[in-house]
């Protein structure tokens, strides 16, 4: 049993491709976090610009975890 990569819950492999994370939304967590990233790497922004968007950064760090609890355990049955 191996844990998914994002939310650290665990993940039952199926025969094929080994899975690395446990839902669509920690697929998409990475898939959005990368993409970010690398758009934040080449913007040209003013220094008020830099401010908002530190700003909606912050925001963003505030939410993890707030939201309902959308881990899904899968059951063994
Ligand atoms: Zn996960």
């Amino acid at each position: 049993m191996d844990n998914c990569q994002i939310c650290g819950s665990k993940i039952e492999q199926g025969k094929y491709k080994p899975k690395l994370y446990c839902s669509d939304e920690c697929r998409n967590y990475i898939k959005y976090k990368n993409a970010l990233e690398k758009i934040l790497l080449v913007l040209k922004l003013t220094k008020e610009a830099k401010k908002i968007i530190r700003g909606d950064m912050f925001r963003l760090s505030n939410s993890v975890g707030n939201g309902t609890n959308t881990i899904k355990v899968k059951d063994n049955d």
